[in-house]
């Protein structure tokens, strides 16, 4: 087996591939607005309920309309899930792993079709969706090679003792809920997943709402590749009806959660709950918002950091959870650092993916639309509008990117993620204060600082709290294996996904000692 490397982006600068993606992007076109149904142990329930997905760069396109589980398919799921654990945590480590290889495979064949639903159903350009497919080929690649090294570890790592044959053996954990989020609807998705499932557990994966025609065609992968029935179910479903209900069940051993603090929250505190005929303690792996701020310190490559910063701002419209929502500048080059900053943010162009010179798209529903006007209305009582903060004429939800100056470090713009195009720039007297500001939030996921200072580098090192911390580089961009990604405090459960201990969470320890 070769050694895991990051899959390649591909190069929209190459005529011959722009050609291939416009006719894939074509050949999806043409499969748009079909119905999908639920899958429980293999089994596809066609439901009345449905949710329609659209495409929030032209409303009037729908993707798709899928079927939505009510409580009763969630319990059919959760058995179907229980009896196929029976057999499915049995197998290797090597035969889970092969379904993931082969998954891997069949998505890299197809990665422009792939790409395309999610230019088409989450918003993305075309370097963006490309990133978001190789993402999803790097978790299946690599959480296959982890899982082996997993198997290994608990062979090798116990002391010796004479006379004894000690192993420590790390079992699935049983039927697990797998609930990501919307904006990176095909990676974190199928990362999730996988990681569960290439662990011996079982599972019910409720997509997110925008997103759910993506999550389908990523199951229909499974079972290209052959994975049993039973071992993913596919419930999509209204969170009214089925949200509490999955977390809540009895027969949940945990739940794999992506998404905003509050859902994580609460999502968090309800499984602490047992529940009658409940034998053990659910495990929650939360991943939850950011507010993730650039320090440029006064002897920085301004231009590098500029760059950086609209990059990390408002590629994919800022709907990262490690996008760079504050820059925070040392005075002595704070002006020119903010004008360097606005001049190449006026140049992006904003409008629909499907035109190759857009470079930003849209947010991803009507919500997020208002939720992100709110906070340009709260920007003006905080601080100076200097760039955006207007109406685009465009069909679809489209967010000019938008600029405050002299925002406070305290302000709530500063402190609360908005979610959009939308970065907040604040003033500080020193590189220590810096530090200071970029930590006066609740979260703590990325950080990046742009410094030539050696002193400043290890300072940042030590106190920046954040899970991922970047120097002289975007805030943005983790790579698989490479970059684990997770973040402190109301970030998350920094679970490192993409790393070397993300398995484990999945996993339980047995210790087995024979006498010889
Ligand atoms: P969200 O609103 O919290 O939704 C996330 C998922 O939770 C969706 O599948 C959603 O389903 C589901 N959900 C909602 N209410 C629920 C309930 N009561 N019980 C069970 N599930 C429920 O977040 P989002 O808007 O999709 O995603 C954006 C957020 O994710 C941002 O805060 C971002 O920072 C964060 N994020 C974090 C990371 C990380 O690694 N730390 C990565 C990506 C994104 P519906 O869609 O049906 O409502």
């Amino acid at each position: 087996m070769k050694s895991y490397a990051p899959e390649p982006f591909v190069n929209f600068a190459d005529e011959t591939v722009r050609t291939q993606f416009d006719h894939e992007l074509q050949h999806v076109l043409q499969k748009l607005d079909r119905t999908y149904p639920l899958v429980i142990g293999g089994r596809e329930i066609y439901t009345d309920a449905q949710c329609v997905s659209y495409n929030p760069a032209n409303l009037s396109q729908v993707i798709g309309r899928v079927s939505q589980a009510t409580r009763a398919h969630v319990d059919e799921a959760f058995q179907n899930a229980a009896e196929t654990f029976k057999t499915w945590s049995r197998k290797s480590a090597e035969q889970r792993a092969l379904y993931l290889f082969k998954a891997a495979t069949i998505i890299r064949r197809r990665k422009h079709e792939f790409s395309s639903w999610l230019l088409l159903e989450a918003g993305k350009t075309r370097p963006e969706a490309d990133a978001d497919t190789a993402e999803c080929i790097d978790f299946l690649e690599y959480y296959g090679r982890q899982i082996l090294t997993l198997a290994e570890r608990g062979k090798e790592t116990l002391v010796p003792y004479a006379g004894e044959d000690n192993q420590l053996h790390y079992i699935p954990l049983g039927v697990g809920v797998v609930i990501p989020p919307w904006n990176f609807p095909l990676a974190i998705m199928a990362g999730m997943t996988a990681a569960s499932i290439v662990a011996g557990n079982t599972v019910l994966l409720k997509p997110a709402s925008q997103t759910p025609v993506i999550a389908y065609k990523f199951l229909e992968v499974l079972k290209e590749a052959g994975l049993p029935d039973g071992v993913v179910n596919f419930v999509p479903g209204d969170v009214l009806e089925i949200g509490d209900y999955l977390v809540d069940h009895k027969m949940t051993r945990f739940i794999s959660f992506t998404g905003s603090q509050r859902i994580g929250m609460r999502i968090y505190e309800r499984a602490s709950k047992v529940h009658d005929g409940q034998i053990w303690l659910k495990r929650v792996i939360a991943e939850m918002g950011g507010k993730d701020a650039i320090i440029v310190d006064a002897d920085a490559d301004l231009d590098a950091a500029a760059q950086a910063i609209v990059a990390s701002a408002f590629n994919f419209s800022g709907q990262k959870c490690s996008a760079c929502s504050r820059a925070i500048v040392h005075e002595a080059v704070y002006d020119d650092v903010l004008a360097r900053v606005i001049e190449r943010t006026k140049n992006l162009s904003v409008g629909n993916p499907s035109d190759p010179a857009s470079i930003v798209g849209p947010v991803i529903d009507q919500k997020a639309y208002d939720k992100i006007q709110s906070y340009i209305e709260l920007g003006k009582t905080e601080g100076r509008l200097v760039c955006g903060g207007t109406q685009t004429a465009t069909p679809g939800y489209f967010v000019n990117p938008t600029i405050f100056a002299d925002v406070a470090p305290n302000a709530r713009i500063s402190r609360e993620e908005v979610f959009g195009p939308f970065l907040a720039f604040t003033k500080a007297s020193s590189f220590t204060e810096a530090i200071e500001f970029a930590n006066q939030t609740e979260f703590g996921l990325t950080g990046s600082v742009f410094t030539r200072n050696r002193d400043h580098i290890e300072e940042a090192r030590a106190t920046f709290h954040v899970g991922n911390l970047y120097f002289n580089r975007k805030s943005t961009g983790a790579l698989v294996g490479v970059h684990p990604f997770g973040g402190f405090n109301m970030s998350g459960t920094d679970s490192k996904a993409g790393g070397p201990d993300y398995l484990m969470l999945f996993t339980q320890p047995k210790l087995s000692s024979e006498v010889l």
